[in-house]
This record gives structure tokens, sequence and C-alpha cells, in this order.
């Protein structure tokens, strides 16, 4: 399942090593970083290159600064924080490629660290062009990946670098979430159940495609039941509907009855007359869905039934939120699919941007088998798709 070669495998003492971290995090207009989530996420990785004596030369984008240097998306604010996590100096190198950069990859000694400056800074890295990459590339030796937010982009630090550098292996967070995304989707204890949610079917088709085969049931919630349910011919007022996916949605429900798959919509439903916080709300079974409400949650005989099929699970995963959990009227569905996560014995994975912001307002993160770093990347690879920056390192 694991086939590319980790950090383990490699011995960095001495050597250059060119590390690819997700240093994406929020910055405030003082400067200061109001979530660092990603920094810490790096920290086993970075500790043990250090530890093991390697010259660690960490490199990030921040931002979207369009191929041209730009102060409001420098990393500088990364490597003040980083030297104080680790204790230790990081040196903020004032570009990524170069004469004088080259010079201070140089002079690195062992176990030290510098942080180059943002890659985006230039437009060969989302062009991944073969110069730019060869110019990162000359800085080091070996190549570890531990970015796995940003490892369905080919971009010149993700995947240009990894052609050319030998090794290229994953970092400790890129093999964590590979193990766990990938030894679900593999060999699940069963039963095995994904629960899906969010604004759009169109968004999880391609999802809900590749887990058929593989789970034992699927729970929908979110605003994409509501295209679902109208396939079945449920009225479900002014509720999100896809109309362009009804039919889609009618065979992915066929689909899943061929295959044997438990397919659950929501029976019940929280409604409001419009989409605010503060919306007066109702519950309401499928039966009397109001012309005028639409679905901003999901009720509580559904609740009742998904914290049925999650008690007795042994792998669950969950991409998509039940609600508009924004919104703390709308938010009880959300949360207690968490709750039951939380309690239950199982293999809980939780990926996707949104979810994971639930999880964490839920405060319930820590009793989660494994939350995952990337939201597009996550989804990606739910989706079956090969990432590219993990396709680009060495095998095993
Ligand atoms: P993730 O980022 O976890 O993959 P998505 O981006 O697919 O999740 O979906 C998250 C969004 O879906 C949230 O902003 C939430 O408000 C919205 N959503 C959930 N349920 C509904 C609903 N019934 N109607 C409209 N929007 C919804
Ligand atoms: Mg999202």
């Amino acid at each position: 399942m694991f086939e590319k070669k980790s950090l383990r495998d490699v011995d960095v003492q001495g050597k250059r090593v060119f590390c690819r971290c997700d240093f994406n995090v929020p910055i405030d207009k003082e400067g200061k970083i109001t979530d660092d989530t990603r920094i810490r996420a790096a920290l086993p990785t970075i500790r043990y290159l250090l530890e093991q004596g390697a010259k660690v030369i960490l490199a990030s984008h921040l931002g979207r600064p369009k191929g041209k240097p730009s102060p409001d998306f420098s990393l500088c604010p990364v490597a003040t924080h980083l030297s104080n996590l680790l204790g230790q100096q990081v040196v903020m190198a004032p570009d990524c490629i170069g004469d004088n950069i080259q010079l201070l990859a140089d002079q690195l000694n062992n176990g030290r660290i510098m942080l180059l400056e943002n890659v985006r800074f230039h437009s060969g890295e989302t062009d991944n062009n073969p110069a730019f990459a060869a110019q990162l590339a000359g800085l080091a030796e070996i190549y570890v990946n531990d970015a796995f937010g940003t490892a369905h982009r080919a971009h010149a630090s993700t995947e240009g670098v990894a052609r050319l550098l030998h090794p290229a292996v994953a970092g400790f967070l890129m093999e964590k979430e590979l193990q766990y995304l990938g030894g679900a989707l593999a060999h699940p204890d069963r039963p095995f159940v994904a629960i899906l949610g969010g604004a759009k079917v169109s968004d999880k088709i391609t999802v809900i495609e590749n887990l058929l085969p593989k789970v034992d049931a699927i729970l929908i919630g979110g605003g994409m039941a509501y295209t679902f349910l109208k396939a079945q011919g449920v009225e479900v007022g002014q509720s999100l509907v896809e109309n362009d996916r009804i039919a889609l949605a009618g065979d992915l429900l066929d689909k899943a009855q061929k295959q044997g798959v438990k397919f659950l919509l929501p029976t019940d439903h929280i409604v409001a007359e419009t989409f605010a916080a503060d919306s007066p709300s109702t519950s309401v079974k499928n039966v009397d869905f109001p012309t005028l409400g639409m679905g901003l949650d999901i009720g509580p005989e559904t609740i009742k039934s998904f914290e049925k099929q999650i008690s007795t699970a042994k792998t669950v995963i969950w991409n998509g939120p039940m609600g508009v959990f924004e919104f703390d009227n709308f938010a009880r569905g959300t949360f207690a699919i968490a709750k039951a996560l939380a309690k239950s014995n199982c293999m809980s994975i939780i990926g996707g941007g949104d979810s994971v912001a639930a999880v964490n307002k839920s405060n319930l993160q820590q009793q989660m088998t494994h939350i995952s770093t990337g939201g597009g990347a996550s989804l990606e690879f739910l989706e079956g798709k090969i990432l590219p920056g993990v396709a680009a390192l060495t095998d095993k």
C-alpha cells in the first residue's frame, strides 16, 4: 500500500536536504500567524532531520503571489515562529533560487536549518518549469516531501524537484496521511462506512463512485442530499438541488443497490425559509417538506439512524458537513456525527477543509484517529486519483 520510500529509509547525516513543507498558514496584518497547525504538523520531520545531523533547507508556498515577489506573502513570519518552536535559529533566505541562495545552502552546517522564501514568487513554481526545478534541486542532495496538502499539484517544488533529486522520500506527515487514507481504502476493517456531505453533489461524484465498490454503507447529509432525494421523487422545497445532476444521482443510487451498499439519505431535516444564521427553523419529515422551506441540517431521526451505523462501524471516512454548521442553529447534525465518532471505537478519518474546521469547532479533534491536513489533496485521494507529489517519490 505505502510503496514509496520514507524518511526512515535514508541516511541524511551531513546531507543537504530539501524539505517541502506546507507552511501556507493564515497571517494577519501585523504579521502574526493566527493558526500554526500546519507548522506544528511538520515538526516531527524537521526535528528528526536536525537530530540526524542533516543540513535542512525548507521550502513552502504561501498564498497566491502570482509569480512575483510580494512582502504580503513573505515566509519571514514563519521563520520567526519556527525558530521559537524549535529553540534554534532558522535562517531566512531572501529568495529560493540564485547564487546567494546557493551560497547560503552550501554554507549550512550539520544540524542547522534555513527556510527558503516563498517558492511562488517565481512563476516557474506553478508552471513546474524544468529550469526552475533544476535550480531548486541544485541546492540539495536529498528530497523530502512533507506537504501532503499540496501533493495534488504538480508544481516545481512538489513534483519537478522530486524527479531530479534521488532519493526523494515521504516525510512523516506525508507518510501518516498516506497510511491512514490509503490504508482505509485498501484494506479497511469492516463494516466500512463513508459519511459524505457538504454543499454540492457535483463536488463529490467521483468520491462516491470510487468509494462504492469499497464500502459497506454510505451516509449522505448536507446540501448534496437534496439532489439524491429529488432523484427519489421526494419534495425538497427550496433546498439546494443541482438539477443537472438528478439523473446521475439516480444512477448512483441504482449502482449502490446493485452492489449491495447501504445508501442512507436523510429522512428528516431542519428547515428554514431563508439562508441566515437567525432564520426561524422547524424539524420536518420527508413527507412534510414545506414548499417554501430549505433544508439546512439533518433532523433528529436522521441523526439517530446515522449514529446507529457509526456505532457498529470499524472504519469511518467522513468528508463534508451534515448541514450549514457555520450557523449555530444548523450545526447540530454535524456535531452529532463528530460526537458519535468520538464515542465509537472505530478508526475515524476526517478529510476536507470544512469538515476538519467543523470537527475542530466541536473540540473533539483529539478523539479522532486521523484528521487530514490536506483539504483538496484528501478529496483527490478519496477520488482514487494518484497525487503527482506522491507519484514522483522514489519507490521502495
Ligand atoms: P469539505 O470542505 O469538508 O470538503 P464542502 O466544501 O464540500 O466540505 O462543503 C462544506 C459546505 O457545505 C459548508 O460551507 C456548509 O455550509 C455547506 N452545506 C452543508 N449543508 C448544506 C445545506 N443543507 N445547504 C447548503 N449548504 C450546505
Ligand atoms: Mg470545502
